[in-house]
């Protein structure tokens, strides 16, 4: 027997905030054909329409914005600051793909005895399946694609992290969406998340999340030939040059790691340092870790919030057991909350747990190497493949390395990595397919060649 209402928690307080409602399978089966009737309809809108119709929605996010931030702040723990950019995020990613409708181009390809063009036809229902670490760019970075191309689409967001999302589809409604269109299910990944994999009506689905259960949707896929766009995990390097502003770059170095608490896929978790600089980066490194304000995360002064579960506080610890190679460490608040301090480890041993596997936390490996060639091969050693970043004032090597290094996001002399007008996906077992940037409806429809004889 599957519980069918989940109790929220705030994670920076351990107080309890909401019960939400799980949807069943035979439920989740009636929102499913509902979306699969309203894209009889959608499909037919005007470009033009369909287009008004974002814009609209994007309004509506944009009014809402605080509320939605705080929301964000309550379930997930993100910072007030960071969960101001994630529901500013969505507006911007929604603005951006309501200008698609009326420039998705098909082709006018020369033949001889006739004319022939291409069109680009959307899929059906798309299934969207949203992880907890990011929740509303993460939704936002499915469906507004999927919605501009003619789709309609149902949205799993994760169990313990769905009010943003609710909201998101609230929104959608009020601002003109006709019913079906933007369908919200909370509810189980065993539950609602399969059934996007196993429902013959789902056309797509595109999953961020673990690269285990990845897997095991890509897997379930292929039983239909299901379209999937997967982003997945990553142990992304950030490779510090002794030739960098290393001010800069040390400066820098806790943003890139810590973010939401390390619980990004793009986190730069492994620090690689140059030989000779490497002492020295160490010492700018430690004040700027100990600067990394942990704590409330409605405080407009706080850099990084608690993670998101005991579970997951839990999971973390587990990198760092007693006897940890601890180079230094930040601190946390006293009493509840599933708080975990800003860590720096300087292991002896690539085979350490903490330098292999993705820790989803605030807790960086520091690495020395040798040269360039040492660099590109080290960060290369990992089935991961996302994201990246360059330090070094040499605009060659930078471009050499940028080119070595196999991952899908690389930043020179920064840790941005995901633009909403830029492409972002991963190498290797990060992922399967790219999100955003100007091509993104092109994963959200099929080409059809039509042949008209003269
Ligand atoms: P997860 O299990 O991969 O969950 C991601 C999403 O998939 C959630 O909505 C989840 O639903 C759903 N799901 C789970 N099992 C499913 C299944 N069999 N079929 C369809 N959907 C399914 O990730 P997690 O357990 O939350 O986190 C575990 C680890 O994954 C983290 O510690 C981190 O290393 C990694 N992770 C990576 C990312 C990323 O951005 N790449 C994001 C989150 C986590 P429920 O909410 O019901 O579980
Ligand atoms: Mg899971």
């Amino acid at each position: 027997m599957t519980a069918t209402t989940f109790d929220i928690i705030n994670p920076a307080t351990e107080e309890f905030l909401e019960t939400v409602e799980l949807a069943s399978l035979a439920e989740t089966d009636t929102l499913i054909a509902r979306a699969a009737a309203a894209f009889e309809t959608w499909r037919k809108v005007s470009p033009s329409d369909r287009a008004l119709l974002l814009r609209r929605f994007a309004a509506a996010v944009d009014a809402d914005l605080e509320n939605l931030a705080q929301l964000e702040v309550r379930n997930a723990g993100h910072t007030i600051g960071n969960a101001r950019w994630e529901a500013g995020n969505a507006r911007d990613v929604i603005n951006y793909y309501s200008a698609a409708p009326e420039r998705h181009f098909g082709r006018q390809i020369p033949v001889a005895g006739g004319l022939d063009v291409t069109f680009h036809e959307p899929l059906g229902v798309v299934g969207v399946i949203v992880p907890w670490n990011f929740p509303m760019p993460i939704a936002a970075w499915g469906f507004a694609p999927a919605l501009a191309a003619g789709n309609t689409v149902v949205l799993k967001p994760a169990e313990i992290t769905p009010l943003t999302a609710i909201r998101l589809g609230e929104l959608a409604r009020e601002a003109g969406l006709p019913d079906g269109v933007l369908t919200i299910i909370p509810g189980k990944g065993s539950v609602v998340g399969e059934r996007f994999v196993t429902h013959p009506a789902v056309r797509k689905v595109v999953f961020t999340g673990s690269t285990q259960v990845g897997k095991q949707i890509m897997a379930g896929c292929a039983e239909q030939v299901k379209r999937v766009t997967l982003e997945l995990g990553g142990k992304s390097a950030n490779i510090v040059f002794a030739d960098a502003d290393l001010q800069a770059a040390a400066a820098a170095a806790p943003g890139g790691a810590f973010d939401n608490a390390g619980q990004d896929c793009c986190a730069r978790s492994r620090i690689l340092v140059e030989k000779s600089a490497y002492d020295s980066f160490l010492e700018l490194l430690e004040p700027a870790v100990r600067a990394v304000k942990v704590g409330d995360p409605t405080d407009e002064s706080t850099v990084m919030g608690p993670l998101i579960s005991a579970r997951q506080r839990e999971t973390v610890a587990g990198f760092v057991p007693s006897g940890a190679p601890i180079a230094f460490q930040g601190e946390v608040p006293e009493g509840p909350g599933f708080w975990f301090p800003p860590t720096v480890l300087a292991p002896d041993s690539f085979d350490d747990r903490a330098v292999r596997e993705e820790i989803f936390g605030p807790v960086v490996v520091v690495v020395p190497f040798n040269d360039e060639a040492d660099a590109v091969r080290i960060a290369n050693d990992t089935e991961y493949g996302l994201s990246g970043s360059i330090w070094t004032q040499d605009i060659g090597r930078a471009l050499r390395v940028a080119r070595g290094v196999d991952a899908g996001n690389l930043s020179v002399n920064s840790h941005s990595s995901v633009r909403y007008s830029t492409p972002f996906g991963g190498f290797k077992q990060s992922g399967l397919g790219r999100e955003l940037g100007p091509d993104a409806l092109d994963s959200f429809s099929e080409v059809k060649n039509v042949f008209i004889a003269h």
